[in-house]
């Protein structure tokens, strides 16, 4: 069984309250993050080999060190609540049930990087959650641990709360900053990082909620502890959701030492597939990770199992970075239809494109068209090559990472799935009433 470190108290009746969360023992992380300088936090993060949970995967410590301190000029925490990566619900979960657990992680982490104004931005789809927010930092600015003098440290800190308006574009960090700056959430050209230069072009960092709430365990077991859960560079615990062709769809808490083939099939975490269904295809890490076939994803290319972990779900040659992403983990029986599943994908980006720049804004709709034809039965053999061509064009020619994360679904779809496409485009009639995957089986 996976160890628990961030929902260990998650089944506690009450524990949204200060009260119970005090009474299993909240807020002991920051008294003891108090007693120590932020030099000393900021080493016990960078021992604990913490990488970011949004989706990149970029060492926590190592952004933090990356802040830039002028002389007075404010510094800011941003924590990234704007959740919408597709099959993606662990923030929304840590958030709902245990809102202590981010507050208490943000107040360790605004000490540390000096920030006394933070904020949480929250993606707007999560209309009830930021009410639980702010009756949770009302409560721990009545218990002391926020507001003016915090534990009588003289260190200061107030958390806001900003709701999104519902666009998936400002989960980009920079155009998160740029809507909480009060303008249309446009991504800016990085460098500069917000390290350097974020809100109102002050030093920023932006952490995603699961990494902030990962600092409370962190500083109560230490650093060195928590990187000995997990393997090599994925360390400590790591939030998944799980949904699609599975008997339990859920959030689970794994250690990222177990392989996918038991996370899929074992009672404990997904339960299996529906129906005694084969497993066709997943997406690990959320829809801006590839697509990866049922034969890639239980054994790697050289037959070793494969491990729910950054290292295990990057190499195959079928992925540039890591395919652990954001832990939307998508699970396609052999029912599905790879073609619709794809089409879906691409409405989906070209709707969210802010439309910057033109490979994006242009390219995304012209994959969804090339992709509606196909899956209507009244596509033709040439139009894959273009399909390929467009998306070739979007990958690396944009300014922020949506254009890549649109490309790379089709890309990945065309490469394992050809003969979908294919099938498709032979079979006009049959691909307006069936799907391939139930035509096939
Ligand atoms: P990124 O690799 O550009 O950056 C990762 C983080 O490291 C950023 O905060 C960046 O500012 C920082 N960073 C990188 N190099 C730095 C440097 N030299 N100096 C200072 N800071 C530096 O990736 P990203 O654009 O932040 O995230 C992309 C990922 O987001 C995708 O892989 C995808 O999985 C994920 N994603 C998640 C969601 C979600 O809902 N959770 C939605 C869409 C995409
Ligand atoms: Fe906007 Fe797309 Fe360019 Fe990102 S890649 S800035 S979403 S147009």
């Amino acid at each position: 069984m996976s160890k628990k470190l961030l929902l260990k108290d998650a089944h506690v009746e009450g524990i949204r309250y200060f009260e119970t969360y005090r009474k299993q023992g909240g807020y002991g992380a920051a008294e003891k993050a108090f007693k120590m300088t932020p030099e000393e936090i900021l080493e016990e993060v960078k021992v604990s080999g913490l990488r970011g949970r949004g989706g990149a995967g970029f060492p926590t410590g190592m952004k933090w060190s990356f802040l830039a301190k002028p002389e007075g000029v404010p510094r800011h925490l941003v924590v990234n609540a704007d959740e919408s990566e597709p099959g993606t619900f662990k923030d929304r979960y840590l958030m709902e049930y245990l809102p202590h657990l981010l507050i208490e992680g943000m107040l360790i982490s605004s000490f540390v990087l000096g920030s006394n104004v933070s904020y949480i931005y929250i993606r707007g789809e999560y209309s009830w959650i930021p009410d639980i927010l702010e009756e949770a930092i009302e409560e721990a600015k009545a218990a002391g641990f926020l507001g003016k003098n915090i534990l009588g440290t003289g260190f200061d800190c107030e958390i806001y709360v900003q709701r999104g308006g519902g666009a998936y574009i400002c989960g980009e960090e920079t155009a998160l900053l740029e809507s909480l700056e009060g303008k249309r959430g446009n991504p800016r050209l990085k460098p500069p990082f917000p390290a350097v230069k974020g809100l109102w072009e002050r030093p920023t960092v932006v952490n995603n909620v699961e990494s902030i709430a990962a600092i409370v365990p962190i500083i109560d077991i230490t650093g060195a502890e928590y990187a000995k859960i997990g393997v090599g560079r994925s360390t400590g615990t790591k939030l998944i959701s799980a949904c699609g062709n599975i008997n339990k769809p859920g959030v689970y808490e794994i250690d990222m030492t177990i392989t996918v083939e038991e996370f899929i099939y074992s009672d404990e975490y997904c339960g299996g597939i529906p129906n005694g269904k084969k497993l066709k295809a997943c997406i690990p890490g959320g829809s801006s990770v590839p697509i990866v076939p049922a034969n890639l994803l239980l054994k790697t290319v050289n037959g070793e199992p494969r491990y729910m972990n950054y290292e295990s779900l990057a190499d195959g040659g079928f992925a540039t970075g890591t395919m652990m992403g954001s832990g939307g983990f998508i699970v396609l029986d052999e029912d599905q239809c790879i073609v619709e599943h794809t089409m879906t994908l691409a409405r989906f980006y070209h709707h969210e494109s802010c439309g910057q720049c033109t490979p994006c804004r242009e390219g995304t709709g012209w994959m969804h068209k090339i992709l509606k034809k196909i899956e209507k039965g009244e596509g033709k053999m040439e139009d894959i090559d273009l399909l390929w061509d467009v998306q070739r064009k979007i990958e690396g020619n944009t300014i922020c990472p949506l254009g890549d994360a649109a490309a790379w679904p089709v890309a990945a779809a065309i490469r394992h799935f050809r003969d979908e496409f294919e099938w498709h485009i032979k079979n006009p009639e049959l691909s307006q009433t069936q799907n391939y995957g139930l035509a096939h089986y």
